[in-house]
């Protein structure tokens, strides 16, 4: 029935698998004939504080019994709030704009920047690297700042000024005098669970600042804890100028944010979103920090990553047959399989054994739980798995 009317009267832009959830708590989900899943993905990094969290549920709907949005022309005081808890956690002296999701924040992200390079001297900049594999957005200018020669088919024309780099270390060689910023995730997600190498990031970040140009670190997948600190910026141990947050932010509650130390670079009237940061959605934000920071500082998420990591690991010596290698952080894991095929069949087959797996990139069968999964669920869940590759 529901298939139907999808197929009736909703856009064919997904390639949806047939099956009807209806309802959730924390890592497992349950559908429509009863059947359990385990779920590995968290709606793609975004249900961070596990499905139907009662701490983010009530937050919501004192917030919503009271009011929804009134619209940024007034105070509002989760969204103030929300923002010092973001520039506070960060550990950046920055400030913060709020939209509704990641292509809308690093659309603010690629203004700020490129307003930066219009009003800071002569020759005015506007080019913005990116890498290859990278992955920024929907829109038609964040797919154009995407490195995926495949996302440039039919949309154009597209705006000028994105160039993209082979890897880390081409980027310098391609900065010229209207180069204004560079744009990076630190872990490719959509691509396929890309690290990039610590100490190269530091080189590039520390040449980067050398030479004026500004670093944006897209954080719409990796923010929030998922890679183990606040942000991977942390992690890498770097001082963005502008970095873009949404996934896992608002629990899912659409959320987007971009945040920057050139705090005086938009000015009243330059950038605007009419949804973004209203009650409901910095309401959630700010419990999904609560939540988080506390399982962060009492030790029990860091438990969780290698209790998870121990796991996965294990699973990836059982079955090597399958794969080539273990990749990622925190709860950002991928494992390569050896060729695409087996990770269609990989993921047709843990879909009917009841665990949510994802694909990224060609070849990397991607695992991203809610942050707060049990252990018993992390069991589970592999349990399920292996009885998926079992016969492959
Ligand atoms: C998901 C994602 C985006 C796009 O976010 P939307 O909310 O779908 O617009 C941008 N950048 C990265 C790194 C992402 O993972």
């Amino acid at each position: 029935m529901i298939k139907q009317l999808d197929d009736k009267y909703v856009l064919p832009t997904y390639a949806r698998q047939n099956i009807n959830f209806v309802e959730g708590k924390n890592a497992t989900l349950k559908d429509d004939k009863g059947d359990e899943y385990i779920d590995f993905t968290s709606g793609i990094a975004v249900v961070s504080v596990g499905h139907s969290n009662d701490r983010l549920n009530r937050a919501i709907s004192d917030q919503i019994a009271k009011m929804i949005h009134i619209s940024n022309l007034y105070q509002i005081e989760p969204q103030a709030k929300c923002a010092e808890r973001l520039v506070t956690l960060s550990g950046y002296d920055m400030k913060c704009f709020f939209g509704n999701s990641g292509a809308e924040a690093n659309e603010g992200a690629i203004k700020i920047a490129r307003k930066y390079g219009e009003v800071d001297g002569e020759p005015k900049r506007y080019k913005i690297i990116t890498l290859e594999h990278s992955f920024h957005g929907r829109t038609i200018t964040t797919v154009k700042a995407t490195g995926q020669e495949s996302m440039h088919n039919y949309f154009g024309p597209f705006p000028d000024g994105f160039v993209y780099a082979q890897n880390i270390e081409q980027i310098e060689s391609l900065i010229d005098e209207h180069t204004v910023a560079v744009m990076i995730e630190l872990v490719q997600g959509e691509g396929g669970v890309q690290p990039l190498d610590r100490q190269k990031v530091k080189v590039l970040a520390d040449m980067l600042k050398k030479k004026g140009v500004l670093l944006i670190v897209d954080e719409v997948q990796t923010g929030v804890y998922r890679t183990g600190e606040f942000l991977a910026s942390n992690l890498y141990d770097i001082e963005p100028d502008i970095i873009t947050l949404a996934k896992g932010l608002g629990g899912g509650v659409p959320i987007g944010v971009v945040m920057t130390s050139k705090k005086d670079v938009l000015k009243a009237g330059d950038h605007g979103s009419t949804f973004g940061g209203n009650y409901l959605s910095t309401t959630a934000g700010n419990t999904v920090l609560d939540i988080l920071s506390e399982l962060k500082d009492s030790g029990e998420l860091d438990h969780t990553f290698i209790y998870f990591e121990e796991q996965l690991n294990k699973f990836y010596e059982t079955n090597k047959r399958l794969f080539l290698d273990s990749v990622g952080f925190g709860l950002m894991r991928g494992l390569r399989v050896k060729d695409a095929d087996t990770l269609s069949l990989i993921i047709s087959s843990c879909s009917k054994e009841g665990v949510m797996v994802l694909k990224a990139g060609k070849n990397t069968l991607r695992f991203l739980p809610a942050l707060t999964i049990s252990k018993k669920e992390i069991d589970e869940g592999f349990k399920r798995l292996n009885k998926a590759v079992k016969d492959l």
